[in-house]
């Protein structure tokens, strides 16, 4: 069916009352109810012991979900001959074969489990109905529909042959093993990190994030049902320096998926190099990091629009997802005016327990998270860099990790609240003088090491396009008259240039050559 028509997974509404919210609401009582086991899973082993760690909710933080354990550097160095026993057989099989079995899954997901797969995500990372649909259900199910068709699309393209010689190009897997380091804000780029590769011809050993585990062991199980074969696919909950650790000094490494933080991602860099002299072949370090993501407003821009695309951008999922707007730059001419359709919004969006439908956001992920987003409410409550709190500002752990999404004021642009990553419900804002429009947005291509996504906001279509000129260097995903998160798989190839990531467009055509070593043969006759 996909085949033929190659349209993106519809979103479901979970209207009151429909069936599917009936469905949902029975899994969320289900999942709430009952603290689930998560193993870890190493070829046919299924191992339960010690689960002495527990997935909480971060909107309830006394309830346990989960309980799971972190594999020891001893599981994962098993995990890593288990995957390399499962390639010799996995890399041989078509990609059609392969293919099918994403497939498959994604038909799963689509149905039997897509209930599940959005109870656990909205319980344990803390998502709305519709924030957990579009990535647990859809964007999974895309990722895993799509990577099989610009897969099999990769394999069209002939080399010439010439009557002397026949000429052929194989997608081969690489040899070794890919580690697949997971983050907590996207189920569906759990699920996308260790599968896109396995699905080359690879054998990945997964890492979910801790406030992840739930969710991701469930797509583990999804395919598991779906035929990927023993081995191929690792499960290995563990504590990051230890997983990073036995990776990288084994021979056999040959990629790391990574999505995460700048320092965890250069940390790994610097183990490769530490590394570099034990390995059969150059790993290939592909990292999806953090950013410092920009509205930038002309003063002719459509006001509603900027006003919606902004609370939207900024503090749907709480801030938490990489392309969320944590930095607005406006003109003086139409601040009073955004602030009041913003303030606006702002009093209508319900934050709370993600089990009440209605709530626009929850709770940020953990007790980390929520430390690190006071302390920049609490400098800008200080009044340093000319800081004001617009709206929100207040914060309470007592029950869940809750922030009441925030807007800040600066006047020196180079405040941190301006420049570094917050990854919350917090927006700092700079209000410029129109007349210096040009000079800000010149200003605003080199504010931040980052390279993720930013978006221009204007009527005028002459400005629009030299701003996107302007600022080509400084993103790799760009919004024109459009807020800054959302890309779609097939529609919106996702990454990050500079220290955002290397840009390798997950959910595009060519993400699925990365994870391959082309063998060319040239036959003579
Ligand atoms: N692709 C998502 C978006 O466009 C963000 C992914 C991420 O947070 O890593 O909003």
């Amino acid at each position: 069916e996909f085949l033929k028509k190659k349209v993106n997974e519809p979103i479901l509404e979970y209207k009151k009352g429909s069936r599917e919210r009936k469905a949902l609401e029975q899994e969320l009582s289900h999942y709430s109810k009952n603290v689930t086991e998560v193993p870890l899973r190493i070829g046919n082993k299924k191992i339960t012991n010690n689960l002495e760690r527990k997935q909480v909710m971060p909107s309830d933080h006394k309830s346990t979900l989960a309980r799971f354990t972190h594999a020891t550097k001893e599981q994962i160095t098993e995990a890593i001959d288990v995957a390399l026993q499962a390639r010799v057989s996995w890399e041989k099989k078509s990609l059609k074969d392969r293919a099918e079995i994403l497939l498959k899954a994604a038909d799963l997901c689509a149905g039997k489990y897509r209930m599940s797969l959005n109870a656990t995500t909205m319980l344990g990372q803390g998502k709305n109905i519709i924030q957990a649909e579009i990535d647990a259900a859809c964007e999974l199910i895309d990722f895993f529909r799509f990577n099989a068709v610009f897969a099999m699309d990769l394999e069209k393209y002939e080399p010439i042959s010439t009557k002397l010689s026949k000429n052929t190009l194989h997608f081969r897997g690489m040899e070794g093993f890919v580690a697949a380091i997971a983050p907590f804000n996207f189920t569906a780029i759990g699920g996308n990190l260790p599968t896109a590769p396995a699905l080359m011809g690879n054998v990945s050993l997964w890492k979910p994030s801790d406030t992840a585990v739930l969710s991701n062991y469930i797509i583990y199980q999804i395919l598991e049902e779906a035929g990927m074969p023993p081995g191929v696919l690792s499960f290995l909950p563990s504590h990051g320096p230890d997983f990073g650790d036995a990776v990288t000094s084994s021979p056999h490494l040959s990629a790391i998926n990574f999505t995460g933080s700048v320092p965890t991602f250069k940390h790994l860099w610097r183990r490769v190099a530490d590394n570099l002299d034990r390995y059969v072949t150059f790993p290939k370090l592909i990292g999806e990091c953090g950013g410092k993501n920009f509205h930038f407003i002309h003063p002719s821009a459509h006001l509603d629009s900027v006003a919606t695309g902004t609370i939207r951008s900024a503090f749907e999922y709480s801030g938490q997802k990489c392309s969320a707007c944590s930095r607005m730059y406006v003109p003086k001419s139409i601040w009073e005016t955004l602030l009041k359709k913003l303030s606006e919004i702002h009093s209508q969006l319900k934050v709370g327990d993600v089990r009440d439908g209605s709530v626009f956001m929850s709770a940020v992920i953990d007790d980390k998270s929520f430390d690190r987003v006071k302390k920049y409410i609490d400098y800008a409550k200080t009044g340093a860099d000319g800081a004001k709190i617009r709206l929100g500002g207040t914060y309470d752990d007592s029950k869940g990790y809750f922030v009441q999404p925030t807007i800040i004021t600066v006047t020196n642009p180079k405040s941190k609240l301006l420049t570094e990553e917050i990854f919350g419900p917090v927006l700092t804002v700079y209000v410029y003088n129109d007349a210096d429009v040009d000079k800000v947005l010149e200003s605003v291509k080199d504010a931040t090491p980052f390279g993720l996504t930013g978006a221009v906001f204007s009527q005028d279509k002459d400005f629009l396009y030299k701003a996107r000129d302007v600022l080509r260097d400084a993103v790799g995903n760009m919004y024109l008259n459009d807020k800054s998160t959302g890309s779609i798989v097939g529609q919106q190839p996702f990454g990050g240039a500079r220290l955002s990531g290397t840009n390798d467009k997950a959910g595009g055509p060519h993400y699925g050559i990365r994870w391959t070593s082309p063998l060319t043969i040239k036959e003579t006759s």
